[in-house]
């Protein structure tokens, strides 16, 4: 299953990422994990890039598309050829890439905003952009502006799910689960 997963800051994607990786047995790409350590090392554009994610800005696409891209290709050398990208594609340039990675589908964890603000304040132990209220906004605008159109074009071409964000994590991973193709061979 090559599946990705979107919402809003807040929404639970990293949740679900973790428990559906489990239960496929497919490898977790979080672009917003594999830009963190990255932003952590002391590398050229690291500073930069600390400083994007800190104020909650969108990364340059042809950069994130790069590293998930890698990403995808040392996992599938590992597992049977699926992957859950958690938090990707988060801009219409993004999906439309000619490197972005084969979606079988998509699905879109929803929360209303004042589900998302509360979560992130409860979270925002370990993380400069969630203790930030300026950038915890900006996230949410990205999100409206950049990643919405996204949702519609997975919508238009038949492989979007929406399901509710608000239930307890286990009825979410139940309803992602359901919402799922069922694979070929397994009709
Ligand atoms: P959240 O969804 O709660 O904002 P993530 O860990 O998924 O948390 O992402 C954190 C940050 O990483 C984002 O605010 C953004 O700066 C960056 N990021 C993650 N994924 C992408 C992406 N696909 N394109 C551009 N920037 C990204």
């Amino acid at each position: 299953m090559r599946l990705a997963l979107l919402g809003k800051p807040g929404a639970g994607k990293g949740t679900q990422g973790v428990r559906l990786a489990r239960l496929l047995g497919a490898p977790l790409i979080s672009t917003g994990e594999l830009l963190r350590r990255r932003a952590e090392r002391d590398g050229p554009g690291a500073a930069d890039l600390a400083d994007l994610l800190a104020r909650g800005e969108l990364v340059p696409d042809d950069l994130v598309v790069s590293i998930v891209n890698d990403a995808v290709a040392s996992a599938a050398a590992s597992a049977a050829g699926g992957y859950i990208l958690d938090g990707f594609p988060r801009t219409l340039a993004q999906a439309r890439h000619s490197d972005t990675p084969v979606l079988d589908a998509v699905v879109h964890v929803d929360v209303p905003d004042d589900v998302a603000l509360r979560r992130i304040a409860e979270r925002a132990a370990g993380r400069t952009d969630d203790a930030r209220r300026d950038a915890t906004e900006r996230r949410l605008q990205c999100f409206r502006s950049e990643t919405e159109p996204v949702l519609n074009f997975y919508r238009r071409r038949g492989i979007l799910t929406t399901v509710d964000g608000t239930q307890p994590p286990e009825q979410v991973t139940e309803a992602i689960l359901q919402a799922l193709p069922v694979p070929e061979g397994e009709v």
